[in-house]
């Protein structure tokens, strides 16, 4: 498609082997991107020919990632317009019981890899009509009990939005993100349909009654990426069927 929205732009959408990723990578090469869609997992090469995306396979969170990415959307598609930070892990716990091993894997994936990979890409992206979105998540805007280490990689992710979108707006360049509240995708998918005091956390206190859509946060990071949004940076938008701003307690179905 050429004519759409992202038409003539290229972008680079991390963890898009599935989920919000994909999702994502979806909307703008369906609205006219060449998108390069990253992930460490071998399904990346057919879910990005299903979307007619270019693959990348890899850790976003090794050694030299940021670097390698950005020379390969840099070589396919000769620019770069938008970046999209949305690879991302569970399995956080409490702080108590996370060893060294896996705070430095939860804190490099999350947080560190999307510094990284965003200083790779500030060079190469246009002043003005850059655009940065990061995939942030409720639990870094809000308390939420066992869940430390992920929960401040993601606060780090919505300040680091704010803290660039400061330092670049001076040149154009507009940094947001969002802040998915439940969305059903494999990460969530377990813990959905099999934990209670899941369920009860975050199900049934959404005021909307249900899980979110991977394509609801897509359209969401579509909008930030787009010139719809031209006054618009320094923001982490809720994606979260209103879990953040009012937790409502199931009523009594009688
Ligand atoms: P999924 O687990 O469904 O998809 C994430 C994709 O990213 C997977 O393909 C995964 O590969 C890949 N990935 C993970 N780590 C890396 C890495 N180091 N390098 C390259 N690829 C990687 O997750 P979601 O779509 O649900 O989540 C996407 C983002 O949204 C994440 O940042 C998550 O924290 C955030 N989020 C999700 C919420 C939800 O309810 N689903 C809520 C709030 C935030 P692999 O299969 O190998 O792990």
């Amino acid at each position: 498609m050429s004519d759409g929205r992202f038409s003539g732009r290229a972008a680079i959408v991390t963890g898009g082997a599935r989920g919000i990723g994909a999702a994502t990578a979806e909307r703008l090469a369906r609205e006219g991107a060449s998108v390069l869609l990253v992930d460490r997992d071998e399904a990346v090469s057919d879910r990005a020919r299903a979307l007619d995306c270019h693959p990348l396979r890899i850790d976003v969170a090794e050694t030299g990632a940021g670097e390698r990415i950005v020379e390969e959307a840099l070589r396919n598609f000769g620019r770069l317009d938008i970046l999209v930070n949305n690879a991302g892990i569970s399995g956080s716990r409490p702080l108590r019981d996370c060893d060294d091993e896996l705070l430095d894997l939860i804190i490099g994936t999350n947080l560190t890899a999307v510094l990284r990979v965003t200083r790779a890409a500030l060079p190469h992206l246009p002043r003005p009509g850059g655009r940065i979105i990061n995939v942030a998540s409720v639990f870094g805007l809000a308390g939420y009990p066992g869940s430390t280490p992920y929960a401040v990689a993601k606060a780090g992710v919505a300040q680091l939005t704010r803290q660039l979108a400061a330092d670049l707006a001076p040149e154009g360049i507009a940094v947001n993100g969002v802040a998915p509240g439940l969305i059903e995708t494999a990460m969530t998918a377990d813990r959905l349909h099999n934990d209670r005091y899941y369920q009860r956390a975050m199900l049934e206190p959404t005021p909307m009654r249900r899980a979110g859509r991977p394509e609801e946060v897509a359209a969401v990071i579509a909008f930030l990426a787009s010139s719809d949004a031209s006054f618009v940076t320094g923001e982490v938008v809720a994606v979260d069927g209103g879990w953040l701003s009012g937790r409502h307690p199931p009523r009594d179905p009688s």
